[in-house]
């Protein structure tokens, strides 16, 4: 499942992330930034996560996802346009012939912890 490995490599990021020299601090909320182009699905995102997170300083952990707009670019008019939704054309002149600027982001934007 590919949200089961993103949430794995999230796991790692927020290990990483924590000074060795603290112990027994909780991660509260991690803060992500998902572009649209990944086609992530976020409710599948937290199940996954929620899985793997048990037994581990995040267990119960929040995960807060973001999901940018989609700039892309026209080659048509060469005109940038920001898209909520598909579908995905420029939006001043209704061409598909596009670039994405944005969209295919995966961050781990911020960790939010507390000392016991
Ligand atoms: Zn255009």
């Amino acid at each position: 499942m590919h949200e089961m490995s993103i949430a794995l490599h999230i796991k790692d990021i927020v290990i990483d992330s924590i000074p060795s020299d603290q112990t027994g601090v909780k991660v509260e909320t991690i803060n992500l930034k998902i572009g649209k182009l990944t086609a992530v699905v976020p409710k599948s995102l937290k199940f996954c996560f929620d899985i793997i997170s048990r037994d581990t300083p995040f267990n119960g952990a929040i995960l807060n996802i973001e999901e940018p707009p989609l700039i892309l670019f026209c080659n048509d008019c060469n005109k940038e346009s920001t898209i909520i939704k598909p579908p995905f054309t420029c939006k001043n002149c209704k061409s598909s012939n596009i670039e994405f600027l944005s969209g295919r982001e995966l961050l781990v934007v911020s960790i939010e912890v507390s000392q016991p």
